[in-house]
């Protein structure tokens, strides 16, 4: 783990911050910040699926047809080095006006929800909705990080260890100052 490793302790787990492509990380499972269409995209989603291998494609159309805006779906990791990938879907920022923030949270929540079901421990996450969807950063930090205490404070969840992988300084810097 790099010194440029933040912590900070929620109920019997943490949440982390590092600065990383997350498909490199070695967790239970990893989030990727899909479509509703499921179909692959650029940004993170991407590198996810370029990373993972045509297998997590396959799974998907397999397995699922879409995935409305505020939930998430599950497949194995292909040759990720996580067992999982949760695919969830944030909003696209219109103007706020539009339940942006809480379909945000609904996200991040389902993906937290599905990994306690698959008994994951350990699980990174993006910022989901701050790349090609628009969401302002500042706003979106105490979202994800709020989302990811519930999670670790929730009676019974499998999960321990939230980290939240940033691609950027800047946006490690958002995340930290909500740390
Ligand atoms: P969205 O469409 O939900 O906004 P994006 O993939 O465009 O999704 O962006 C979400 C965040 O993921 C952005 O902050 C972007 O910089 C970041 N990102 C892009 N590639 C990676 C990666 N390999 N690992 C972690 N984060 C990434």
């Amino acid at each position: 783990m790099g010194s440029d490793r933040l912590i900070r302790p929620v109920g019997e787990g943490r949440v982390a911050l590092l600065r990383a492509d997350i498909t490199t990380l070695t967790v239970d499972a990893i989030v990727n910040a899909a479509n509703q269409s499921l179909a692959g995209g650029g940004g993170v989603d991407g590198a996810i699926h370029r990373a993972a291998g045509p297998e997590l494609m396959r799974e998907l159309r397999e397995r699922y047809e879409r995935c409305p805006t505020g939930s998430a779906v599950i497949t194995g990791g292909g040759r990720l080095p996580a067992r999982y990938v949760i695919h969830a879907v944030g909003p696209r920022w219109r103007d706020g006006n539009h339940g942006e923030p809480e379909l945000l949270a609904q996200a991040y929540r389902s993906g937290f929800t599905l990994a306690s079901e698959h008994s994951c421990t350990t699980l990174a996450a993006p910022s989901i909705s701050t790349g090609i969807y628009g969401f302002p950063i500042d706003l979106a930090a105490p979202i994800a990080m709020g989302a990811a205490a519930a999670a670790l404070e929730a009676p019974g969840t499998s999960l321990r260890e939230i980290t939240f992988a940033l691609f950027s300084d800047v946006d490690l810097e958002v995340f930290a100052r909500t740390l």
